[in-house]
């Protein structure tokens, strides 16, 4: 017998949120989302099932985040869908706020991290990380999450939400869950939907540079510039990747290194037409 899922209770406005957490018993886990939710969004729901009393996703397509337009109403939006993967998952509560209960009449304030947010994603993406910051705030202030789940696929995103955190002493303590990727490599994202057929065919090549790259560093090499050199060589070859950066930096301070001397992040941006995607690993 298929048993169904139950679906979460659904709140759209902070009070609403407020009222539903009262009543909640704690710990709550919180799991920042922008909906289009896959098994990767699953693993955080799940990993917060398991630490928290009560796990509470949001899902807002935060356009202060989105560098383009075009992307941000491309951006795909499912709500029935992602209602059914939260339950499933073991989501209690979802908030799925309008624009304006974000952002309402009169919203004048901003969260801006430093030197963090300048190279990689934050050079590609002028205000990108603003925005993040921004919308990750006030999520975090609404929610008063005893946890809050974010994916080592945004790494540079997860360091600079971390640096937020205990700059602006948020009790919430950020955790950290692993990429989950397709079985052919390709790290699960939302904008994976996007992909042309030949696209998707192509995309698995992030996964193959960072692999290139971490055999080379297995084998002995500890030129940064030639691991770097390793990812573009790997990349080169499937002539639909465009690629925006190849990246071996310190996982502290996102710096570039000469040599791995100690932990290092490899990370990527790379274009399939219109389709942007990142991945990275660490090493060792
Ligand atoms: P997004 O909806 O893309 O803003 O992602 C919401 C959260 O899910 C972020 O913390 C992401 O890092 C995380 N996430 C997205 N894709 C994956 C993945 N493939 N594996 C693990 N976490 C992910």
């Amino acid at each position: 017998m298929v048993r169904p899922v139950a679906l979460p209770d659904v709140v759209r406005t902070r009070v609403d949120l407020r009222d539903a957490l009262a009543k909640c018993r704690r710990p709550v886990g919180l799991v920042p989302t922008m909906g289009a939710l896959h098994e990767g969004h699953a693993s955080l729901i799940r990993r917060a099932h398991a630490d928290d009393a009560t796990v509470l996703v949001t899902i807002f397509v935060n356009p202060r985040q989105f560098n383009e337009n075009s992307d941000f109403d491309a951006y795909p939006r499912d709500e029935s869908a992602d209602l059914r993967l939260c339950g499933a998952a073991g989501a209690d509560l979802v908030f799925i706020p309008p624009v304006d209960e974000i952002y309402p009449a009169g919203f004048q304030t901003s969260v801006k991290v430093g030197a963090l947010t300048k190279p990689l994603e934050g050079a590609a993406r002028p205000g990108h990380f603003e925005g993040v910051t921004t919308v990750v705030a006030i999520l975090l202030g609404l929610a008063g999450a005893d946890h809050a789940y974010f994916g080592q696929k945004d790494a540079q995103q997860l360091l600079v939400v971390r640096r937020m955190a205990a700059d602006l002493g948020i009790a919430t303590e950020i955790v950290a869950c692993p990429i989950v990727r397709e079985p052919d490599g390709l790290a699960m994202s939302s904008r994976n939907l996007r992909l042309t057929p030949q696209g998707r065919a192509a995309a698995p090549v992030l996964r193959r540079a960072l692999s290139a790259a971490r055999a080379r560093f297995y084998a002995g090499e500890l030129d940064a510039e030639i691991l770097r050199a390793t990812m573009r060589e790997t990349l080169a070859a499937e002539p639909l990747a465009a690629p925006e950066y190849v990246s071996c930096a310190d996982p502290a301070t996102l710096a570039e290194l000469d040599r791995v001397e100690g932990p290092a992040l490899l990370s990527m941006a790379v274009r399939f037409g219109a389709v942007r995607l990142i991945d990275n690993e660490p090493l060792p």
